[in-house]
This record gives structure tokens, sequence and C-alpha cells, in this order.
């Protein structure tokens, strides 16, 4: 047995070996005693190895799915090792009567379909990365509903869809660039653009792939890669995908990785969902839905028309309340049909999951009834509508096939309706009339017997038998008595009798019989399902999009939200503006959130927001941004009204100490952070800068944020919202025309310092640190000295011109160093003579320094 267990581990080095052994799952040597310690179960010992005892742990087999969440939860991946045969195929061989197994799974974090191993809410996407030709590409399948999607990328765009997806599992080609510690390696000939593309053709059935769209050589390899990879871990049986859908990074508001977790979209700086601007807004019912919402915030649409069609459905549901409740009363009680679907095609399904599919579709069904009496259905609403109903057939098969409430286990049958089958009802009635008999026999044998006691039992050993109480047995014992001696337990003895054998072995048969016949219908149904699994995963989607739509609806009326209006020209025009989450946490403690106008425009589109400590600042900077992923998400937005120009990328940075309390934002970070926006933002970004700067000495900070905001202003020319408490910047609006000064109002009352929350035009008049300071709790005579400390430094502030003194003389860019026309021309000359493909990592770096010595 050892033997047969080392050979399937070394199948499957980097997985912990399940391996089944009757009614548990055993795990030997090192992976024993990583599952014990973090499963938390008892380690022990059976017998040796090379003298050594063999650490041994198990688990049961029917709670593994519990302890198989944990593992993976934990990082780990687990493959599953089955026996292949029964222990009676293994004893008709002959010989070594050791049962034949076989690895049938491995179970990864990305690869899953149990509805126990899954959030229901969030979707799990496993992702392979592809390069080939100088490109780069991620495919990315979620084999729990079947989605494919295949993104098209930059190197330097990676990191922002791989935050967007929040991949559950990752894997590269063995050797590539990409690998990190996270990143599975997989041989290089799966991720072979050749291979891949004859692979897919031969998934889909096709004979050229146009029809999907245009895929690159990187695409290909990752598509292909990724293939091979589910191929691998389902042991040849790929699971459900549907063709791969084209995303274009550049259809979506570009977030990159930093702005993602600054701005907190559907996960907290915890990982936590609650708190995150997703927790806000979602008010989905069905797990499709959420998981549709999420993925809409993660990537803002950058085509109005787009989201004009998803604001005009949620539109229809703010104004019409009741429709509204209708559809969310409906999607409430459906099932989630996609993932039953998943389930169902990995071939993991039970009947329950059919059931889920009926009751589903039939809900689905009758929601497409009630859309089509819409009089003017919105665009978006004509397209879904047909996609709820056209699975009538398939209906009223399973209607007609399948019990109410199908269980999960199919081995005990009893999933099969009552009329779907004449065969299977004739064998049922044989096994009651069997049961009937058996009842009658213990009535009469009682008689016989005059035990009143005498029981006929049933149990996997012996089947059907005839028990009594061990004081009754003597009657029994008797040779004349016609029973025959089975077992003796302590304090029962168990017989067999002829006419019970006879009777038993009838209504054993019978059931045996009706099994195979329900297992057989299973079977097909399940195919005529899978048939339309194309089709039944489009009904999801479209489900999916009415639940998110009905949500937003929902929430914008609880919240009072309005329609954004989406503009040609790079304005963004917010009145009565709120955030989602601040609010929410307010309101729970019984606070008023004040609402506040952001209104940028051509000549105003770089607001420098001043103003005291905890007096708004971030909170106003990042209600915004949120405003603008709601808006081209399709949502409805926290303001009295919207106006805004489509952004094609957001930024936002918050500065270095801000986020030490996360133990790993560092100055450098910020840099190069804020690099990045200067290098990326266009004139229809929006950008968000949250005290940068700040993490340095203040000669150096005020250094930088000056200069960034001229970046900003002179040459990025995005719409930018920069909150500073250097006081001293306020100074550029003398010379950026399209700068303008704001502040949160603050208000000093009776010694005490009253936050108004309030943004309003023009510089803060005045510091408040020690107000805040104060208000913090600091004792009152560290409060006294430190007045003393800054009335000196402000006198010194008069005399010498303060801080900032002198910049104002300082030319625009004064710092940058203009090259001459003949530098230019050689570096230009110089450039032109490289051929990038042909390059050498040494002879790029002898290139480089070459331009270097030119410039
Ligand atoms: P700053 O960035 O200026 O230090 P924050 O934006 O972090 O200030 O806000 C500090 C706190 O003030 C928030 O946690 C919130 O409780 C409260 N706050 C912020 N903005 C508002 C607002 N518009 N209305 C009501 N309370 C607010």
């Amino acid at each position: 047995m050892m033997a047969q267990y080392l050979a399937l581990k070394a199948e499957a080095q980097d997985c912990l070996l399940f391996y089944r052994m009757g009614d548990f799952f055993e795990m030997f040597f090192a992976d024993a005693k990583v599952a014990a310690a973090c499963l938390d179960i008892a380690l022990t010992a059976r017998g040796e190895h090379e003298g050594v005892p063999i650490p041994m742990c198990g688990v049961p087999v029917h709670a593994a799915e519990a302890y198989l969440a944990r593992l993976i939860k934990a990082g780990h991946r687990v493959a599953i090792a089955e026996q292949t045969e029964s222990p009676a195929e293994a004893k008709k061989r002959g010989g070594k009567t050791l049962v034949e197994r076989g690895i049938v799974r491995l179970v990864t974090a990305g690869t899953l379909t149990e509805e126990a191993l899954l959030d229901a809410r969030a979707a799990n996407w496993c992702v392979a990365l592809g390069e080939a030709a100088g490109g780069v590409a991620i495919a990315a399948a979620d084999v729990s509903t079947g989605r494919f999607e295949l993104i098209e990328c930059s190197a330097a765009g990676l990191g922002a869809e791989l935050a967007r997806l929040a991949p559950a599992e990752t894997i590269a080609a063995d050797g590539s660039a990409f690998a990190d510690a996270a990143t599975m390696l997989r041989p290089r000939a799966d991720f072979d653009s050749g291979a891949a593309e004859r692979r897919i053709k031969e998934l889909y059935g096709v004979a050229t792939l146009d029809g999907f769209g245009q895929f690159s050589r990187a695409g290909l390899a990752a598509a292909g890669g990724l293939i091979a990879y589910l191929a691998h871990t389902a042991k040849g049986a790929l699971p459900f995908l549907r063709p791969p859908r084209l995303h274009q990074a550049a259809h979506a508001m570009a977030i990159d990785a930093a702005t993602r977790d600054s701005l907190e979209l559907t996960q907290t700086a915890q990982g936590a969902r609650k708190g995150s601007l997703l927790d806000a807004v979602d008010r989905t019912v069905t797990g499709a839905g959420a998981r549709l919402l999420a993925a809409d915030l993660g990537a803002p649409l950058m085509q109005r028309p787009e989201i004009e069609a998803r604001l005009d459905l949620v539109q229809l549901l703010v104004e019409d309340a009741a429709l509204r409740d209708a559809l969310r009363t409906t999607l409430r009680g459906l099932a989630d049909i996609g993932r039953a679907l998943g389930r169902l095609a990995a071939g993991r399904g039970s009947p329950r999951d059919l059931g889920q599919l009926r009751d589903g579709l039939d809900g689905a069904w009758r929601l497409g009834e009630r859309l089509e009496k819409i009089p003017t259905p919105p665009v978006l609403l004509v397209g879904l509508a047909p996609q709820l109903r056209g699975h009538g057939a398939l209906i009223d098969l399973l209607n007609r096939a399948l019990v109410p409430a199908p269980p999960i286990d199919a081995s005990a049958g009893g999933y099969i309706a009552e009329g779907y089958d004449a065969a299977l009802d004739d064998l049922r009635d044989a096994g009651a009339g069997g049961r009937r008999a058996i009842a009658a026999l213990e009535a009469d044998y009682r008689a016989r017997t005059g035990i009143a006691q005498l029981k006929i039992r049933h149990n996997n050993v012996l089947g059907y038998h005839i028990e009594v109480a061990a004081k009754n047995a003597d009657v029994l014992m008797k040779p004349e008595s016609g029973f025959t001696h089975r077992q003796t337990m302590a304090g029962a003895v168990r017989f067999n009798a002829p006419e019970l054998h006879e009777v038993a072995a009838k209504v054993t048969q019978a059931g045996a019989h009706a099994l195979a016949a329900e297992a057989a219908h299973l079977e097909d149904l399940i195919a005529a399902a899978l048939d339309k699994r194309e089709n039944i995963a489009a009904t999801a989607d479209a489900l999916a999009r009415l639940d998110v739509a009905a949500g937003l609806a929902e929430r914008a009326v609880e919240g009072g939200w309005a329609r954004p209006a989406l503009v040609d020209h790079a304005c963004f025009d917010i009145v009565g503006g709120r955030h989602p989450v601040v609010e929410d946490a307010l309101a729970k403690r019984g606070e008023r959130f004040v609402a506040n106008d952001c209104r940028l425009s051509e000549d105003s589109r770089l607001w420098l927001v001043t103003g005291p400590n905890m007096g708004g600042k971030s909170t106003f900077l990042r209600q915004n941004a949120l405003i603008a992923v709601l808006a081209q998400a399709g949502a409805y937005v926290p303001a009295t009204a919207a106006t805004l120009g489509l952004v094609d990328r957001l930024f936002s940075r918050v500065g270095a100490s801000d986020n030490l309390a996360r133990g790993r934002s560092t100055f450098m970070v910020e840099m190069v952070e804020t690099a990045a926006i200067l290098a990326q933002a266009t004139p229809r970004s929006f950008v968000i800068l949250d005290e940068v700067g700040r993490g340095t000495s203040t000669y150096d900070g005020l250094a930088i944020a000056w200069a960034v905001v001229e970046a900003i202003h002179e040459d990025n020319r995005c719409r930018c919202l920069f909150a500073t408490h250097y006081h001293e910047l306020t100074r550029l609006a003398e010379r950026c025309d399209a700068l303008t000064l704001h502040h949160v109002r603050a208000r000093e009352w009776k010694g005490e310092l009253v936050l108004l929350h309030e943004v309003s035009e023009g510089p803060a008049d005045r510091s408040y640190g020690l107000a805040v300071a104060r208000l913090a709790g600091l004792p009152p005579v560290t409060i006294a000295r430190a007045k003393s400390v800054l009335a000196k430094l402000e006198a010194g502030r008069a005399k010498t011109g303060g801080l900032a003194a002198g910049l104002d003389d300082l030319p625009l860019f004064a710092a940058l160093q203009e090259a001459t026309e003949e530098e230019c021309d050689a570096i230009r000359a110089e450039v032109e003579t490289i051929d990038v493909d042909a390059l050498t990592p040494r002879e790029a770096l002898d290139v480089l320094y070459k331009l270097k010595a030119l410039s």
C-alpha cells in the first residue's frame, strides 16, 4: 500500500494527498503533519517506513468538504486519490487484493465549484499569464460559472488588471518573467501559442477563432496555458468554459492597484468587504447579482451608450417601485443557476443542482413574462427579456422528472418524481409491497413466538433480520422454531428465517433496480441540461444584470441618489455630493453627513483643498472619486445632481504617513506612485492626491508637493483634487490659472474647535493644529507649551517670509533644463539605429550608456 501511496504522491508533489481508505481520506508523512496542524486534528502513526513510524491523520469522507475548505483557505492544494475499483473487483483480479487508486482531481483555490467552498457573492478567478511576441495577456476563468475572459494588456497594465480580478490562483509558464512567490509555474509547452490555438478550436469545436474576436499570440498563450491547467486539475475532464470574452482594458476606466486599494472599492485595506464601496452600494438579492456588481464597480465603462443603457434600466426601476419590488422578491427566491450549472458541468452535480436549475429557469420565465409587459422598455431590457424565456421544454422536463425538493446526495435515490417513469414506479411499488410484507411478517413472528418486543431490522451487514432481547432468545434458538441464528450481541440476538429471506431479497432487488433506474434518469437529465448550457448561462447573466439594476435602483431610492448626466467635455460638476461609506457610518451614530459640491471645470480643474486635520478633506476627495466610479459603472450617485465628462483614468494617492499604519507604505512608495500619475494622467483623467509629500521633512515635502501641483496643472492638465496641510501651496493660485483654492471650514467657539466639514472657496484662514491636538486630548500643559513655541515660530516666519519665502519669484519649471536642438538630433539619430528585437540585455545596457553620454 505504501508503494502505491508513494507513487501517487509522486504525481502530486505540490499538493497534500488525500488518500481514500474506506470511509476516510488519510494523509501520511509530511502531509499528515501539515494537515493535522492546519485542521487541528489528531496526528497518529501507522506502520513504519525505513524503520521510522509513519505520521498519519485522516478526515471522514462525508465531512471532507469542510476540511478541504480550511486547507484551501490556508493556501494549500489538495490531490484527491479515490479508489478506482471496488474491493470485490480487486479480489477478482486475484493475488494481491490492494484496490486500485488514482488521483481524480486536484482541488485548488482557483478551480472550485462546490457551494461550501465558495463565497456566493464573489467571483473565483483562476488566471493564467501569457506572453508572446512582446505582448502580455491574461486568461481568466471562473469555473464555478464558466466565465472565461481574455484580457490583452500592456506589461505596465498587468498589475491593474490583476488587482481588478483579485484571482484566487495565478499560473504562468515556467521561466516566465511573471514568476513570483504566489504564481504557480506550469510547463512552458502548455503556453505554446500554436498548440493553444488547436486546443481552443478543439474545445469549442470550431475551425477558426475569428468568431471570438482577435486573439494576440500572448492571448492564445494565456488561454492555452489556462485550459491545460484546468484539464490537469480535473484530470482530463474539462470544466465548463463558455467561449472566451475579449475584455479590452481600454474600454474600461483604468484604475491601478494602488488606487483600488486606496479607494477601497471592493474591499477595505484590511481585506474586508464591509466598509468598502461595494458593501455600501450592494442591495442585490442574489449571489450572481453581487458578483456582477463587484465586476461592474471594478471595471467602470468608457462608452457612453453602454453606460446610458445601464442607467436607463436603473431609472426605470427607480421610477416604478412596484416593478422593482416584484423583481427583487422573485429574484430573492431564485437559486444560483450559474453555479449549479458549473457543478453539473464539472461532473459534481447533484439532484439538488438540477432542482435549482429547474426552479431558477422557471423563475426567469415568469420574470420574462412580467418584463415583456412593460410598454416602452429600455434598450438593455429589450436584450435581456428573450434570454429569460426560452427554456420551456427543459423546465417542463425537469418539472415532470424531479420531486419538488431533490436531495444533494443521489445515492439513496428518491429524487425522480412519481409518474415520470412507469417502470420505476413499478419497482418502487414492489419495494413498498415488500416492505409491507415484512411488516406483516413481523406481526406474524410476534404472534407465533409470543415475544411482543420482537423486531425486524435492517443493516448493511446482515440485511433484513429478526432481533430479540437475549432473555427471549431461547425460543428462537430451538431448531424446530424455523429461525436460524446469525449473531449474538450484548443484550440482543439476531436471527434469519426463510420467508423473511425471500421477501427481503425481493425488496433489496427492487430497491437496487430502482436506484439504477433513477441514476440513469439523472444522467439523462443532466445531459439534457448541459445541452443547453450556453443558453442557461446567458439566462443566469440576464438575471444577474436585472438584480444589479434593481439593487442599484433600491440603493438610489434609499439614499436619494441622482442619475449622473454624462457629457463630452472634461467637467466634473457634483452638487451635494456625499461619501456613501462615511455617510452610512455617521448615520449609525446618529450623525449627519454634510453634503459638498465639487465643481471642476475647464478653468478650475485643479482644486487645492486645505483645512484642519479631521476637517473632511480626505472624505471629500474620495467621495468624488467614488462618484466617478459609480457613474461610469452605470449607477446612480450619492449627490443631488451630477454632470461629468467620462474619466479615462482614475488615480488616488494618499501621503505616506497615512499609510504607515498598514506597515507597508513608505515615502519611496508614495513617490513611485506619484511618478506613475505624472507619467500617465491625461486631460480626461481624474486624480485625487491627499497630503502628498508629507512622508518626508517639511522642506522636502513642501518642495515636492509644490512641484507635483505645478506638473499636474501644466502638463497633465487633468481634473484634480489636491488636499494638503502646506498652507504655503496656496500661493500657487496666483500663478496657475486653472487652480482654485478651497478649504474645509472650522470654527473656534468658546475655545473649542468645531469642524463643520463644509467645503468653501478660498484658502483656510489659519491652521488649527493646536485646536485639533486639544480635541484629541493632549494635556493642557503640553498645549500651552506648544502655543508658546508656535508664537515664536510665527514671529520668525513674519520676519523672514516663512517656509516658502522666495518661491514666488521662481519661474514655472525653472528646474527643467531644456536639451539643445543638436543634442536632441544626436539622440534621435542614435535611437533610430536601434533594432530592439535584436538586442541582448547586455547590448541594451550598452545602448543606454551611449544615450546617457549623448544627453
Ligand atoms: P481630513 O482628511 O481632513 O483629516 P477626514 O476626511 O479624514 O479628514 O474626515 C475626518 C472625519 O470627519 C471623518 O471620519 C468623518 O467622521 C468626519 N467627516 C468628514 N467629512 C464629513 C462630512 N462631509 N460630513 C460629516 N462628517 C464628516
